[in-house]
């Protein structure tokens, strides 16, 4: 999982002493009065502005960065910034060819193992499938509703890499498959 800082910059809003109004550098009316500079309301979050490392591969190596970034002082002490995880996106394609365009969250991702199609018939001759990773089997993280997916589509062939997932995932497709039960039977008492 990866993870980066975003941080936002409070606005800083000049008002002329005169009149009050919001200027840009000095009042157009009351250009000899003084201005003052208010902060305002923050600014959108981003990951821009942080440098070019801003990508940590766990959350507390991100947010000693941000204590770094504090120490700079000025500015940087005086912006807010909070960690996030980089967004993933679905790595299907390399089971079908063509990816999904799904993106979220990393933790929302599963690992997913496949045995590619022009391996597979060398696999059932032999009947035995072997063992990642000599078996050129491929892993890829894609999104939960891929993997249902590919589990039922290609379930002989791919399954899900970690006991946890592994149970979770199963679950899902137990529950998607009771729904469709339920639905066939809904039709048939209708009939
Ligand atoms: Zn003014
Ligand atoms: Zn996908």
């Amino acid at each position: 999982m990866a993870y980066q800082i975003e941080t936002r910059k409070a606005g800083r809003l000049l008002t002329c002493d005169a009149c009050g109004a919001e200027v840009g550098v000095s009042c157009f009316d009351h250009p000899r009065a003084g201005v003052s500079t208010m902060t305002v309301r923050p600014g959108e979050w981003t990951p821009e502005g942080i440098g070019a490392d801003n990508m940590f591969t766990t959350r507390a190596s991100a947010e000693q960065a941000i204590t770094q970034l504090c120490a700079l002082g000025d500015e940087w002490a005086r912006a807010e910034y909070r960690v996030t995880e980089m967004p993933a996106g679905c790595s299907c394609g390399e089971w079908s060819g063509e990816a999904c365009a799904w993106s979220g969250p990393a933790s929302a991702t599963v690992e997913i193992e496949f045995m590619p199609a022009h391996l597979r018939s060398t696999h059932e001759a032999a009947r035995n499938v072997g063992v990642y990773p000599h078996n050129g089997a491929v892993r890829c993280y894609v999104s939960r509703d891929c993997a249902l997916e590919m589990l039922e589509s290609d379930g002989e062939w791919c399954h899900v890499v970690g006991p946890v997932a592994q149970a979770e995932v199963l679950a899902l497709l137990a529950g998607r498959m009771r729904e469709r039960l339920d639905a066939a039977q809904g039709a048939g008492e209708g009939a």
